[in-house]
């Protein structure tokens, strides 16, 4: 099977906005990857790479060239040639190279697969290399398809991914195996899952009125600013403790004080959730970029300046000693996680009264963290979905919008681009719409790899108004939201400023305006 079929077939997902017309194209292209006529493992993978690829995501995670690599591309090819199996090929060769040379020898692998690639191929294999997910279709229609194409339940489907970690390999158990082979999909240790996401209310009392009954106790934790972490402790393995990113990227040799700490836990095979962040001496949380500098992404200038050293919290075990807890009510895992690490538990209490948990939250703020998240006490690990499980309340307003165009700057910030264009998502769409500009909050580094980055995404200039592909996320605060006449929205954004760019989501998880309403 051809890339070009993958990309027409996300063309097609992309141009339709019925959810039907999305999940039988998508599920058409599933099943033609599985009629291939290839050998049992060659099938396997192709019908998972395709998958993977459908998803926008690349099997290899990373391959050792972003989008610096990628800004000069060798003329394309006049028609299409290349086989997703062998696209395949290439990128695990190129992921492979390090040590001396290996910067030539990408450089040549990169010029070798994109000068076999049409344009559009061109333009999807930048995307998909450098992983702006925008390109990819939601779990939300994908899923469906698997499910469609493999003809089995679509629950099932959700639950493996959600255990996996990723739909390639569940596409492939799914259509090449059937029912039973999904069942078969459980928690491993050592491969990171989705992990759970919380729903948001503006204060505590609300978030409160999602129990089932008022007289029901929650815990409330503290929300840490830092980073999430998902730890996979297994002491026969060769490598026995490995960290994941919420975007399921491995972290491990970033954190040697986390993998210390995982280490010491008198368990010999664990999955345990948390949040790293960085203290100072009072045991109050550094600014954001403090702990961001540990995880140093591609999107963090500042990021390799600092080394402090994180503190680990731990809010959830999922794995202990051969158990699985993911179906257990969260009850259960906070008690086996309080026998197993007490000292590393977040700060959190477990009250029925509003009073208590109000009194809680400002306690938490008062400290310097940002928010609290009230928890259910029965409800199970659901991964991968917002729902009334986990209520985070936080009262800096915060927005993780799009950048869709950025102004060159003048006096001291001329020849960088500045002043970037924000927009939201408009709900149930993939549209975008403004919502604001902001120059604010930026470092002279950020400047520096804004203006390379956005220099990037360039789609073309008005003026001094360049106009990029709408694929950085940034994380904004603001004091406001108020009506505007200006932007298309209704809405306008009030003193905004930059508190990072975020690697960890693409424009798909953006917020919406109602979020911003
Ligand atoms: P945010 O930008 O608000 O951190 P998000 O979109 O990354 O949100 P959400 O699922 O909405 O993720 O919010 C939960 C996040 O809060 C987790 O991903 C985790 O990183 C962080 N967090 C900090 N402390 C806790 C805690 N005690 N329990 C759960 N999540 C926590």
């Amino acid at each position: 099977m051809q890339l070009a079929r993958v990309i027409e077939t996300s063309t097609t997902v992309a141009a339709t906005r019925s959810r039907l017309a999305k999940v039988d194209a998508l599920a058409e292209a599933l099943r033609e990857a599985a009629a291939a006529d290839l050998p049992a493992t060659e099938l396997e993978r192709l019908v998972r790479t395709t998958a993977d690829h459908l998803a926008g995501t690349l099997p290899q995670r990373t391959v050792g060239v972003g989008y610096r690599g990628l800004r000069e591309l060798p003329d394309p090819a006049d028609e299409p040639s290349l086989q997703i199996l062998e696209v395949d090929d290439l990128l695990t060769a190129m992921a492979a190279l390090a040590g001396p040379g290996s910067a030539g020898a990408r450089a040549a692998a990169v010029g070798e697969l994109f000068g076999r690639a049409t344009a559009d191929e061109q333009r999807w294999l930048v995307g998909l290399i450098t992983g702006e997910l925008r390109q990819g279709a939601s779990d939300g229609v994908l899923l469906p398809a698997v499910a469609t194409a493999a003809g089995v339940p679509e629950a099932l489907v959700r639950r493996a991914v959600m255990l996996a970690g990723f739909t390639g390999p569940v596409a492939a158990a799914a259509l090449l195996h059937g029912e039973a082979a999904l069942a078969e999909i459980r928690l491993e240790v050592g491969r990171p899952l989705r992990p759970m996401l919380a729903g948001s209310e503006p204060d505590v009392a609300t978030a409160l009125t999602h129990r089932r009954d008022p007289g029901t106790p929650v815990a409330v934790d503290t929300k840490l600013d830092g980073i999430r972490l998902q730890a996979h402790l297994d002491r026969d393995a060769e490598v026995p403790v490995r960290l994941f990113t919420r975007s399921l990227d491995e972290i491990t040799d970033r954190l040697p004080e986390v993998v210390d700490a995982v280490l010491r836990l008198p368990a010999d095979r664990a999955v345990l959730d948390g949040e790293v962040v960085a203290l100072d001496a009072d045991g109050r949380p550094h600014p954001f970029q403090v702990t961001g500098a540990r995880t140093a992404s591609s999107a963090d200038p500042q990021a390799l300046a600092g080394r402090t050293p994180v503190t680990t919290f731990l809010f959830d075990l999922l794995h202990l000693d051969g158990r699985d807890l993911v179906d257990e009510p969260a009850h259960v895992r906070w008690e086996a996680l309080d026998a197993l690490a007490p000292d590393l538990v977040v700060p959190r209490v477990v009250t029925a009264t509003e009073a208590e948990a109000t009194a809680f939250f400002e306690e938490v703020l008062a400290a310097g963290h940002e928010g609290v998240v009230v928890k259910d006490p029965d409800a199970p690990y659901a991964a991968g979905r917002r729902g009334a499980g986990w209520v985070k309340v936080k009262p800096r307003r915060t927005a993780d919008l799009v950048v869709v165009g950025v102004e060159w700057g003048s006096g001291r910030r001329s020849g960088k681009l500045s002043n970037i264009h924000l927009a939201a998502r408009r709900p149930g769409t993939d549209e975008l719409v403004m919502v604001g500009k902001t120059f604010k909050g930026m470092t002279d580094a950020l400047l520096e790899w804004q203006t390379e980055r956005f220099l990037g995404l360039e789609t073309h200039r008005e003026g001094y108004v360049v106009h990029v592909r709408p694929e950085q996320v940034v994380e904004i605060a603001y004091d406001a939201v108020q009506t505007s006449r200006r932007y298309p929205g209704g809405i306008a954004l009030r003193f905004a400023r930059v508190l990072r760019y975020r690697d960890d989501k693409g424009p798909a998880e953006a917020d919406t305006l109602d979020d911003l309403r």
